[in-house]
């Protein structure tokens, strides 16, 4: 169990990261937050897996979790300041971190004593490394519509279709997928989250090219894959319980990091003298101020997401927030560098169009803001849900893209 003192976990926590940390300006100022090469991607992944690997063996990894699946039993202040001192260190472990978000609550909530008890530590560690697979060509937004078939066969299903936009697929030893159990229920009920081992027979991996060059993103082919009925998480047929708790935890740790856009744009009107400039100036003290309610809601909901409760309100809204902190961000990045970033190839510059091209990743990523505003408007506000009887007619019987 880790200190109960706040202080002097605080200092053992800076002693960790002072030992086994790299500080993240020893990349330079304007670092990208991806590469462009598949072998490097692939390098940084591993680095990211042996970061989650030292912070597991030194008890720093798992402060929620009990101990009895590999976990520090701790409390959720421990993770909090964990996250607060580890901010300015690397190599975060931005998609093994993200998938341990996203799966750890959901084996916690439907999983299995038997994958509880199999799965979890080594999710904590990053002995196996785990990727989200649920989308498709044709079920992105409307992610309950997906086609990926699971068909029972004795003690197994049987796993064939296409699923798309997986990061990290290519280096992943596992996949979390959304598959279709029962054609003839309605599209939410007939869904099933299975555990998948991407070596298995059948999965082939395709490795992606995002418009901004990232290197980070696959396709996943199934072709009959065997799966062992054991390895449903839940209930079968009720998987979108299981993907509602996934995508709820996603968009807590998308908006949740208490990340700030304003002071690399601070940087960037100094380099081009713009500091005095007053209409820049409210801008960037706008984006301040949206950094500090964002760092100030984040606080009070991911409390209870750490805890694996359910939050004051709908942590969607971290992600809508932080998706239109990202844009203004990207925008003002713009306005400061102005057209000459486009022609430059200096670091600034090149930091400025990654800013401008990536500021939509978290618009998309994790649901777009689009849909988590329908969503908020039906559950949070209990507005009508949109018309049509797509929700009590058989999936098989709907007209999909
Ligand atoms: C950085 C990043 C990481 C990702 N990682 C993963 C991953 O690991 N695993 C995975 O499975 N997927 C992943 N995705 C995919 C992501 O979940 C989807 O891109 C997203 O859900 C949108 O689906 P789509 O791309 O098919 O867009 P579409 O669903 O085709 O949407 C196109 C446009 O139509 C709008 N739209 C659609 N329906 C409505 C509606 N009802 N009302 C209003 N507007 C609507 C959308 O908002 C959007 O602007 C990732 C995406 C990104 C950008």
């Amino acid at each position: 169990m880790p200190d109960q003192d706040p202080t002097a976990f605080r200092d053992s926590v800076r002693r960790f990261l002072a030992r086994h940390g790299r500080r993240k300006e020893e990349a330079g100022p304007w670092a990208l937050g991806f590469v462009t090469d598949h072998e490097e991607a692939g390098r940084r992944f591993e680095e990211e897996r042996a970061w989650q690997a030292t912070r597991f063996r030194a008890g720093m990894a798992g402060f929620t979790y009990p101990t009895r699946y590999g976990g520090q039993g701790g409390l959720a202040w421990q993770d909090e300041i964990f996250q607060e001192e580890a901010r300015p260190y690397g190599p975060s472990s931005t998609f093994i971190a993200g998938t341990i978000a996203m799966l750890g609550p959901t084996l916690m909530a439907l999983g299995t004593e038997e994958q509880k008890a199999g799965l979890i530590a080594r999710l904590l560690s990053a002995e196996d490394v785990w990727c989200q697979l649920f989308s498709e060509p044709g079920a992105g937004s409307d992610l309950a519509s997906l086609a990926c078939r699971a068909v029972r066969d004795g003690d197994d299903f049987v796993v064939s279709g296409q699923k798309v936009w997986n990061s990290a697929a290519q280096w992943a030893d596992h996949g979390f997928i959304l598959v279709r159990t029962d054609p003839e229920a309605p599209k939410h009920r007939g869904i099933t989250m299975l555990l998948i081992d991407m070596r298995w027979p059948g999965v082939t991996v395709r490795p992606l090219i995002q418009a901004s060059g990232a290197a980070d993103f696959a396709e996943v082919f199934l072709d009959e894959v065997r799966v062992p009925a054991t390895n449903v998480v839940g209930e079968v047929d009720a998987g979108w319980s299981a993907a509602r708790i996934v995508l709820a935890n996603e968009a807590a740790m998308i908006g949740g990091g208490g990340r700030q856009t304003y002071p690399p744009l601070l940087r960037l009107a100094d380099l081009h003298g713009r500091r005095s400039d007053v209409h820049l100036r409210a801008r960037l003290s706008d984006l301040y101020v949206r950094d500090r309610l964002l760092d100030l809601m984040s606080g009070r909901i991911m409390e209870a997401v750490r805890r694996r409760e359910a939050p004051p309100v709908d942590p969607a809204i971290l992600e809508l927030y932080y998706a239109e902190n990202r844009r203004r961000a990207g925008d003002l990045a713009a306005s400061i560098a102005g057209a000459a970033a486009m022609l430059s190839d200096d670091e600034p510059s090149r930091w400025v169009e990654s800013e401008i091209m990536r500021r939509y990743t978290v618009s998309i990523g994790g649901g777009t803001t689009e849909v988590l505003r329908n969503n908020l408007a039906e559950r949070a506000l209990g507005l009508p849900r949109e018309p049509g009887d797509e929700r009590t007619r058989p999936w098989s019987q709907l007209r999909r893209n």
